[in-house]
């Protein structure tokens, strides 16, 4: 395979708008493709694959709206060629995940950065609308909770690799509203806060996918620290709704909004509800031999242990205020925490 394979089609269907998705071979791009090809648009993807997965969009390839090129976005003659035909970018091609970034801070940086001005600028030269993706993470360690788009920000020093993403995302941000502000290219801005789903792995720290990894091979679940940390789950079809809710909204261009659920929960009642959701799945699936109960079921794993590195920083409570979406949009998550578990939990008992 070369490095760069198109996959095309031809196109006989009449189509809505071309969208350009960067990033959507991975687990959210992935899901927002088939909701755009469901919509009837045309859908181009740029992917290098060093997080996503073909096996995410293998399934689409033979339809007649959906092309592929596997391709880094900072891969120039591509990106330009894609964008071209684009009237719309979503920008969701980044290194992300805790356990990535920390022991990868050089890539985190770079790939955050130099591809989010390749696409900004290859997006300037055709006047596309872009959508570019941020993270929870740029609330830092903030402590005025729910996080508003507008609240101060407060990330703790340069020595610790977790807050390189935060500001990497930050300058996103910031290079976005610049192109905004003084070349009139239509950007939106969307944080999104931990998403999951079908599909996410457990390799780059995510704590769902990790856990029901964990309690299906009968092992005991990792909790870090004393596990009262919180967080908020949204399921991934909710956070690809606001984003399309967003995408073709003029009133949302040049402003940032946030894209999470507000149930919250702690780690440790995260794993107790993953345990209960997996000993329900084998009840309602006698024909699965569940596997045999470890002797503790939680086992807590210092920071230090679980991150290799002596000064990792974690957030206490992470709550998103969603009133901005809702207002532009009429958005809100409709998948509980309970939806959430059972369907990650289907899809990796497979
Ligand atoms: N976490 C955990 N065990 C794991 C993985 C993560 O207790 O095996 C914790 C992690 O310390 C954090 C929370 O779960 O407090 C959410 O972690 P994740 O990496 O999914 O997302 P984050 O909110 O840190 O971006």
């Amino acid at each position: 395979m070369t490095e760069h394979t198109l996959y095309h089609a031809d196109i006989h269907t009449p189509v809505r708008q071309t969208y350009l998705v960067t990033g959507g071979a991975g687990f959210i791009g992935s899901h927002l493709v088939e909701m755009l090809l469901q919509q009837g648009h045309r859908v181009l993807v740029i992917d290098d694959l060093s997080t996503g997965l073909l096996e995410n969009i293998v399934h689409l390839r033979q339809h007649p709206n959906f092309h592929f090129a596997r391709a880094s976005i900072t891969n120039e003659l591509v990106l330009d060629r894609l964008t071209s035909e684009a009237d719309i970018v979503i920008h969701l091609a980044a290194a992300v995940g805790v356990k990535l970034i920390v022991e990868n801070p050089v890539r985190t940086i770079e790939t955050n950065i130099m591809g989010t001005e390749a696409v900004l600028r290859a997006a300037v030269r055709y006047g596309a609308r872009v959508l570019v993706a941020s993270t929870s993470e740029v609330y830092g360690k903030g402590t005025r909770i729910p996080f508003r788009e507008d609240d101060d920000v407060v990330l703790g020093p340069t020595s610790r690799n977790r807050w390189g993403y935060a500001a990497s995302k930050m300058l996103d941000e910031f290079l976005a509203l610049a192109y905004y502000r003084e070349q009139n290219l239509p950007v939106v801005l969307f944080r999104l806060f931990n998403t999951v789903g079908p599909r996410q792995r457990g390799q780059y720290g995510m704590v769902i996918p990790r856990f029901v990894q964990q309690a299906l091979a009968g092992e005991p679940l990792t909790v870090y620290d004393d596990g009262e940390q919180s967080r908020c789950f949204l399921h991934v079809t909710d956070a690809v709704r606001a984003i399309l809710a967003l995408a073709e909204r003029d009133e949302a261009i040049g402003q940032v909004f946030n894209i999470g659920a507000t149930e919250e929960i702690t780690i440790r009642g995260l794993a107790e509800r993953v345990l209960a959701e997996v000993d329900t799945f084998y009840a309602a699936h006698p024909e699965r031999s569940a596997p045999p109960r470890p002797a503790e079921r939680l086992r807590f794993v210092s920071y230090a242990e679980a991150y290799h590195t002596p000064d990792f920083e974690d957030m206490r409570q992470r709550v998103p205020d969603i009133s901005k979406i809702y207002q532009h949009t009429g958005w809100h998550p409709e998948r509980s925490l309970k939806d959430i578990l059972c369907s990650v939990v289907q899809h990796m008992a497979g």
